[in-house]
């Protein structure tokens, strides 16, 4: 891409031209538009989207930070295997400070246990190579983004004393549900780039003609999100056939990564997982298929998720990761719950909710 091209993405010219189109279409209800991405929030919180949009045009924040929705009973179990069964356990930074029923990874490292952050799923193996005589276990959470580098370090074969407890999740299903839940009002989805690069664009093509959602695929600039913006209002006031559009080619293609959507369906099969202020969803799990469940931490040490506090007393983190309440709603936002105290898992990633919108608040 030309740097003229780049330029242009990041005009604030450019945003306003767009934002002025938008409010030149004839919108004559609320349109209630949902994103599932934590980086989209970054953007939109940063780059203050919402107030550059009409009145009846809605900007809502669904359960897009894999952090957030990484079940407490699952952390616990990992913390578990740190503190009783004496495995190093490793994890990606964001993991590290989002509290579970006993306290955070953090918490745990401070009062003995042998808890390391890594920056990828081979820095981990790597580890495990290099300390033959102790068991190391990566805690591997995210979307389809992160479990393609996932399968790969799987695949690179690890030695025997690394294993891994998956909180692994997949997007489109997760869709299908917030669609059939009919709570949330949703007349149109922003869909997520990075989980797009693998899966691709034609996966989302249910939205449109099973539920007549569209939906529109954007990358990251702010430019690009108010053109799924335009894109999706577009298409509610024309009242036409959905569609799903591909608004970020630069990098998403119609059928996604191949290789990492190969590498992907080896590794792992999918059932039914437990998202974090939701509940079972079903299908929506990433789980050691049969070939590699010797990798298994859960099997390996014989262990299972026990009875969590999923959602601390007085955290709205349930009601904002299904787009039903706003940070701002919470009484304990940016007082009790900050960035550096984070009270609830929405304030600790830079793709939470919480965290977003206390980084780009208006402090008068
Ligand atoms: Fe939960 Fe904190 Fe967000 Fe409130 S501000 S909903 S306590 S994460």
């Amino acid at each position: 891409m030309s740097s003229d091209i780049l330029g242009d993405i990041k005009s604030p010219r450019y945003v306003h031209a767009v934002s002025e189109e938008i409010r030149k279409l004839k919108i004559e209800k609320r349109i209630s538009i949902m994103h599932v991405c934590g980086t989209h929030e970054h953007t939109i919180s940063k780059s203050g989207l919402r107030s550059l949009l009409p009145e009846n045009v809605r900007l809502i924040a669904g359960p897009g930070c894999p952090v957030c929705v990484c079940s407490s009973a699952e952390i616990d179990l990992a913390i578990r295997l740190a503190t009783e069964h004496g495995v190093i356990l490793t994890t990606f930074g964001d993991m590290y400070r989002v509290p579970a029923t006993g306290g955070s990874m953090e918490y745990f490292k401070a009062m003995g246990a042998d808890i390391r952050v890594v920056y990828s799923p081979m820095d981990a193996v790597a580890l495990a190579r290099g300390n033959p005589t102790r068991e190391v276990v990566f805690m591997a959470v995210g979307f389809e983004t992160t479990a393609a580098p996932i399968s790969a370090a799987v695949l690179s074969g690890p030695p025997e004393n690394f294993s891994l407890v998956t909180s692994l999740k997949v997007i489109p299903p997760a869709l299908r549900f917030l669609l059939d839940r009919g709570a949330t009002e949703i007349d149109g989805f922003i869909l997520p780039g990075h989980v797009s690069a693998i899966i691709g664009r034609k996966v989302y093509d249910f939205l449109a003609e099973e539920y007549k959602v569209p939906g529109a695929i954007a990358g990251f600039e702010a430019v690009d999100v108010l053109l799924a913006v335009k894109n999706i209002v577009e298409q509610v006031v024309s009242n036409t056939q959905p569609v799903v559009s591909n608004l970020y080619t630069r990098v998403v293609k119609e059928n996604g990564n191949e290789k990492a959507i190969a590498s992907i369906g080896r590794v792992f099969r999918t059932g039914d997982a437990n998202w974090r202020g939701i509940g079972i969803i079903p299908d929506t799990g990433l789980y050691l298929a049969e070939e590699f469940e010797h990798l298994d931490a859960r099997k390996k040490f014989g262990v299972a998720p026990e009875k969590a506090v999923e959602i601390q007393p007085g955290c709205l983190c349930d009601k904002v990761i299904l787009g039903e309440a706003e940070p701002e709603d919470c009484a304990l936002f940016a007082t009790t719950c900050t960035p550096s105290k984070p009270y609830g898992p929405c304030m600790v990633s830079s793709e939470g909710t919480c965290r977003a919108r206390y980084n780009y608040r208006r402090v008068d």
